[in-house]
């Protein structure tokens, strides 16, 4: 069957971001008497734009994936290469993290400041750098907006919902508007109707621009509600060992996510990739 063009172009362009051969062993720990290989081989390439979701078991290396190619971390071995450029390898002497300002991170926490009010928090890192001109303020009042915190701008974080301030942190990270954002499995904490409200809201806002996400989770309904690309990882040491594209079309119904048609098989596909993992080697 001839596939659309629009199905087969991501896999022709050139990756924004790419991850070749990556591994990460932690030292021999208390009680641990050998090293602990995290990830090994682990490869993957992301285009401009795309929104891929990393579907892996609690403890296979996902923050850890996601702290090398924010250079909180460094790998034992293999390349990070963003646009084509090695930006990280085992041989990176000084981190970098983000990348001048080139890969934002949005993990668990919120991490707004409680002293400072919900607008100045979102601007914060864009003031930070020195980035803070007309534009940028007329991209945050849109992202605001869209995020359904106007009205809210002048109240501290503790005045907030977790929802809200989940949504803040979102948007902070939008405004400052690097080209590539991770995400760390950040609606973890909060519970199922506030998650499924978010889930929506990340849509909105990333379709008002269409950066280049990478979001982890272990969330098989999450993988599949947000992403473009569904990549699962094996348990430790993790590489990637399945892929599958998400063809429900976009702006997606997350509501009525469940009963749409696909949602079930493409479920069951990635449940049943996730059980056929090797046994943990650790
Ligand atoms: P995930 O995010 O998928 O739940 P992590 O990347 O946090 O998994 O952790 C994977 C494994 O690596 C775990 O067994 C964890 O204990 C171990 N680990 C993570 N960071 C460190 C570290 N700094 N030192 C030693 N072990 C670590
Ligand atoms: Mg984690």
């Amino acid at each position: 069957m001839l596939k659309p063009v629009s199905d087969i172009a991501p896999d022709r362009a050139e990756p924004l971001l790419e991850v070749r051969d990556l591994a990460r062993t932690f030292g021999a720990r208390d009680g641990r008497a050998a090293g602990l290989n995290v990830i090994e081989g682990l490869s993957l390439a992301v285009t401009e734009g795309e929104f891929v979701t990393v579907a892996g078991p609690s403890g296979s290396g996902k923050s850890t994936l996601l702290n090398m190619i924010a250079q909180t971390d460094r790998p034992t071995a293999g390349t990070i290469r963003l646009r084509g450029k090695t930006i990280m390898d085992a041989s990176t002497s000084t981190l970098t993290p983000g990348w001048h300002c080139q890969i934002g991170y949005v993990t668990q926490e919120d991490n707004l400041l409680p002293w400072r009010r919900l607008e100045e928090n979102i601007l914060l890192p864009l003031r930070a750098q020195r980035r803070l001109d007309d534009a940028a303020r007329a991209r945050a009042a849109a992202l605001i907006d869209t995020a359904g915190l106007a009205g809210f701008e002048r109240f501290y974080p503790h005045e907030l919902s977790g929802g809200m301030r989940k949504r803040a942190s979102l948007v902070r990270t939008l405004a400052y508007d690097p080209p590539v954002i991770l995400m760390d499995e950040p609606f973890g904490a909060l519970d199922a109707q506030t998650r499924t409200e978010l889930h929506a809201d990340l849509l909105r806002l990333w379709s008002l621009r269409r950066k280049t996400i990478i979001f982890v989770t272990h969330d098989i309904t999450e993988a599949i509600a947000l992403g473009d690309r569904v990549l699962v990882l094996s348990r430790a040491p993790a590489r990637v060992i399945d892929e599958f594209r998400v063809d429900l079309p976009r702006p997606r119904d997350i509501d009525g996510l469940i009963a749409a048609p696909g949602f079930a098989r493409l479920y069951e596909s990635i449940r049943q990739a996730l059980a056929r993992q090797a046994p943990r080697r650790a």
